[in-house]
């Protein structure tokens, strides 16, 4: 059993934010802004490019509800999911990132070095 699929299982503790039978979130354990919360679906879903869009559409609706219950709706805040190898993709388990409270750093991409990719 993956990391996560321990973590949705409450095999392994977590800080969690919000869950429901389908999906669960909670706080990255190495944060990289003042509000990371990691949302994965309970069933193992190895990444973006294996997920149905059945399931998506529910995450969609579960990433709103977990932006609403920290209130980050109005501020703003960043979406992210790694994918594979040179998505740096570091737990196998389907997981999107959402990231906020804070402006957070962004390189417009018209500025950056070509050899330096985001
Ligand atoms: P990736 O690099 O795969 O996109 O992101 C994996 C994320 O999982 C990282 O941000 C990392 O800090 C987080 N992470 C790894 N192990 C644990 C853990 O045991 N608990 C929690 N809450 N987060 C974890
Ligand atoms: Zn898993």
């Amino acid at each position: 059993m993956c990391l996560f699929c321990k973590i949705s299982n409450h095999k392994i503790p977590s800080n969690t934010v919000l869950e429901n039978d389908e999906f669960i979130a909670f706080h990255d354990i190495n944060p990289k802004a003042p509000v990371h919360i990691l949302v994965i679906p309970k069933t193992h879903v190895e990444s973006f490019n294996d997920v149905d869009s059945n399931i998506m559409a529910k995450m969609t609706l579960f990433i709103h509800e977990v932006v609403n219950e920290m209130n980050l709706k109005d501020s703003g805040y960043r979406v992210i999911t790694n994918v594979g190898d040179d998505g740096g993709q570091e737990v196998k388990h389907l997981h999107f990132h959402i990231l906020g409270g804070a402006k957070l750093a962004w390189t417009h991409l018209s500025d950056t070095d070509p050899k330096v990719f985001l």
